[in-house]
């Protein structure tokens, strides 16, 4: 492999970027419109255009993408994590015209791309599953007798669904027909596909998955957990390595499960297993994401793995070359992604100039980002900004260095989470290690953000201004009484 074509923008393309070049291979960035002068496509050794702005006709853009790598002799393609990372279609086609595909195979993706066909292929493997249907759900009455059955609250859920989408929860029987009419018609918009199923909805779930990887050759590895159970919207904020809920035993019994989930749809790569944690600590399988996760960083820094550069290993060929037994747990890590949003306003996303882009450095910190100052945040694509990475010898000093790292990370022009991050780190229940997917809803209002320096200061500066005013003023009627007793001399 000595060129390799990386079919996304941003963090992660820089990322890929990083370690292709530790391995002496050559990279291709590609760009559109919006990303015409960004950082990634000035990183990589060549650099091609795909189009307009618009993620379909750009970072979508299958027939122009796989174009592009061929034209300028790339043997293979690194598809990051969003736009096409999960799309067989795209591995196929990669595969077809000669190059590979650094990821899983067609196969894996179409299994795994549906929750409803993966709960179906590990069926035989003795995983513990959230209680529900394995069956797409069409006919209200028997949908709502199921429902019934598994007990309220419930979830309907589109089965093609992704990125927190097309789920609905439903209280009470009241609600059911309602809730699963709009379920229906979210995921045909969403997804082109209204396939829905049910699923017992965990009312204090913790939200915790496991890295796996595998190679061509029938050897599958896991490298721990991710606890990310930080959400806005079913969507993580805030990860950390390792859950401070998982017992040695515990994390062995997941990996393995892992393992058999990876092994059910003959996986190869780097792969994550999601499971539901409840409070007794019972696990269930959620689903498998068939690509890099946005906080596989976590993972690097506890176990000092490289997990692109396994995912190019594997995907050349190569037998895996860590065994289970190497693999030890050092330390702690948190990733706070950086979002432009406004936690203010329920986390609305937010554009503009980055006006201001200072990153902090330090031991243990790392910042995996796509901007620099002066960069416009487009309204095309996702929100993200960064990711900030903490690492500490134990979770209590990860803590510590992730809100120093938030302290030096300076950015102006556009709302993030930073302030937000910094809460977490402040909260007790977190710092106790002790939450779940609820705890923006429990914990958080956006009051809590107001920094009491920031409020006393603009407290002093209004009373100067006032003092001022009135010294002024005194001053004038100074002058006005001289200026009558002048005038009536
Ligand atoms: P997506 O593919 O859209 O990311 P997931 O199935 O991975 O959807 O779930 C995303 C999040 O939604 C989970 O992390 C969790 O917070 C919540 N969730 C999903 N299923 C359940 C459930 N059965 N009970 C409670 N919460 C759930």
């Amino acid at each position: 492999m000595k060129k390799i074509l990386i079919a996304n923008r941003g963090e992660i393309a820089l990322r890929v970027i990083k370690t292709a070049k530790k391995m002496g291979i050559k990279t291709i960035a590609v760009y559109s419109e919006a990303d015409r002068n960004s950082k990634h496509s000035r990183a990589a050794d060549e650099a091609a255009f795909l189009g307009s702005s618009p993620s379909s006709e750009s970072y979508l853009n299958i027939d122009k993408i796989i174009a592009c790598a061929k034209e300028r002799g790339a043997d293979a393609i690194h598809p990051g994590y969003g736009f096409l990372s999960e799309n067989a279609t795209f591995a196929r086609k990669v595969e077809e015209n000669g190059m590979i595909f650094i990821g899983p195979s067609p196969y894996s993706i179409t299994i795994m791309g549906s929750k409803l066909e993966a709960k179906a292929a590990v069926k035989n493997y003795n995983i513990p599953m959230v209680p529900g249907t394995d069956q797409p759900v069409t006919e209200i009455n028997k949908a709502k007798e199921i429902a019934s059955s598994i007990g309220y609250p419930i979830l309907i859920k589109a089965s093609a669904g992704g990125g927190g989408k097309g789920m609905r929860i439903v209280e009470s029987e009241a609600d059911f027909e309602s809730q699963m009419s709009r379920a229906v018609s979210e995921a045909i918009s969403a997804f082109g596909d209204g396939s829905v199923f049910i699923e017992k909805y965990i009312t204090s779930p913790r939200h915790i998955e496991i890295q796996i990887l595998a190679d061509k050759h029938g050897n599958t590895i896991h490298l721990f957990e991710r606890e990310c159970s930080i959400q806005r919207r079913h969507q993580k904020v805030i990860e950390e390595a390792p859950s401070s809920i998982l017992s040695p035993e515990l994390r062995n019994e997941m990996g393995e499960a892992a393992i058999k989930v990876a092994k059910s749809c003959h996986y190869s790569g780097a792969g994550t297993v999601e499971f539901l944690v409840d409070e007794s600590n019972n696990y269930y399988f959620l689903e498998m994401n068939t690509r890099l996760q946005v906080e596989h960083p976590v993972t690097e820094f506890i176990t000092g793995i490289d997990l692109v550069e396994h995912q190019i290993r594997v995907a050349r060929g190569e037998e895996l070359s860590i065994l289970q037994t190497d693999l030890k747990i050092k330390g702690h890590a948190i990733e706070l992604r950086v979002y432009a949003e406004d936690p203010e306003k329920n986390f609305l996303p937010d554009i503009g100039e980055l006006k201001q882009y200072e990153i902090p450095s330090g031991d243990g910190i790392r910042v995996d980002d796509g901007y620099e100052q002066g960069d416009e945040i487009p309204i095309y694509y996702d929100p993200m900004i960064a990711k900030l990475i903490a690492y500490g010898n134990d979770r209590h000093s990860a803590i510590a260095n992730l809100k120093f790292a938030i302290d030096h990370y300076h950015i102006s022009g556009v709302a993030t989470t930073l302030k937000f991050g910094k809460f977490v780190c402040e909260n007790k229940a977190f710092i106790d290690g002790q939450y779940d997917t609820h705890f923006i809803n429990k914990y958080f209002s956006p009051e809590a953000l107001i920094d009491e320096n920031e409020e006393m200061a603009a407290a002093i500066a209004a009373l100067k201004h006032y003092l001022e005013q009135q010294k002024k003023l005194k001053l004038i009627h100074h002058q006005n009484d001289n200026w009558l007793k002048r005038m009536k001399k």
